[in-house]
């Protein structure tokens, strides 16, 4: 099954040349789910051949105009092409009364109906799931209310050995199997022990989306040894006390953290359009932690199904 995540965005307040403000689609067993949607966002959904109305859910981390001031248009877009499938938008307070309001004085009556889910930014909560992931939220520390988005798989069903699978397992004890049950007669005796007939289940990933938010020790514990791990970095550590002051962090920062949760893999964004080279960047994250990525314009990034060694990552 697949889970990629495409980069949309990478710019932080004022777009630089070619970088376009936040936002990015992930894409879990077919399912497309975007984070954010700064300005631009629609004429990168084009360039990259993603169709919008594939688009399920929209999640919004805050009501900074880099994060969200491309929803207007894309929804509208949405509408002008005859949308009827519903669309979940999650998003801090005011997300819903914004919108409303410009439908109402544009006399827009959209073809399709949108469920806003408003999220508490103060807490971690579970605030969506389907058959495959559940999303939580993940608070995070800036000027205006803001949280991120932790997206996991749930837990997979565990694999039959055909080979050693009893003639007479019906098929619901088969199915008992692959949730991690052990098959029992009627007296309570073990007639099939599960760990001989089974292997197990492919591993349940993982991407921790940090948004906004000065350096926060207190989400460690939500996002340990996730597979992907993005996190805003707007500023080198030289530039920490202006990072402290506009609530944003460093890229040593960002390193850092994902160096203390344990994460396969990380991804920096967010960066101040006075980084016309973000190499930088790369490299003061790296110093601290090696696997660290930039999530540049078009960039895509797929989670495997297996383990895999630190040294296969290219
Ligand atoms: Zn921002
Ligand atoms: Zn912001």
């Amino acid at each position: 099954m697949d889970f990629e995540l495409k980069i949309l965005g990478s710019s932080s307040a004022i777009p630089a040349p070619h970088r376009y403000h936040t936002a990015q689609v992930l894409t879990v067993g077919g399912h497309l789910h975007l984070i954010d949607c700064g300005e631009g966002t629609q004429h990168q959904l084009m360039r990259y051949k993603i169709k919008p109305h594939r688009i399920l859910n929209i999640f919004i981390s805050h009501l900074h105009g880099d994060h969200f001031f491309g929803l207007f248009g894309l929804l509208s877009t949405m509408h002008l092409q005859a949308r009827t499938t519903p669309l979940n938008l999650f998003g801090p307070p005011g997300l819903a009364e914004l919108l409303t309001l410009q439908f109402k004085v544009s006399h827009t009556h959209l073809t399709f109906q949108i469920s806003f889910h408003e999220i508490d930014p103060t807490v971690h909560k579970r605030i969506f799931e389907d058959k495959t992931m559940t999303v939580h939220t993940l608070p995070m520390e800036h000027r205006v209310p803001c949280c991120g988005f932790l997206f996991r798989e749930k837990p997979k069903l565990r694999h039959l050995v055909k080979e050693k699978l009893p003639a007479f397992l019906t098929p619901p004890q088969l199915v008992r199997l692959k949730f991690g049950e052990d098959i029992r007669d009627e007296h309570g005796q073990i007639l099939v022990n599960n760990a001989d007939v089974t292997t197990d289940p492919k591993r349940s990933r993982s991407y921790a989306f940090c948004s906004d938010t000065k350096y926060k020790e207190d989400i460690l514990p939500y996002i340990k040894g996730v597979d992907l791990l993005y996190h805003e970095a707007t500023f080198l550590h030289e530039l920490v006390d202006r990072a402290t002051y506009t609530h944003h962090s460093t890229a040593l920062q960002a390193a850092t953290l994902a160096k203390k949760a344990g994460v396969k893999r990380l991804l920096l964004g967010h960066f101040s359009a006075r980084y016309k080279d973000l190499t930088p960047l790369l490299e003061e994250a790296k110093s601290v932690f090696a696997n660290t990525m930039l999530a540049t314009e078009g960039k895509t990034i797929g989670v495997l199904e297996y383990d895999f060694k630190e040294t296969e990552l290219a």
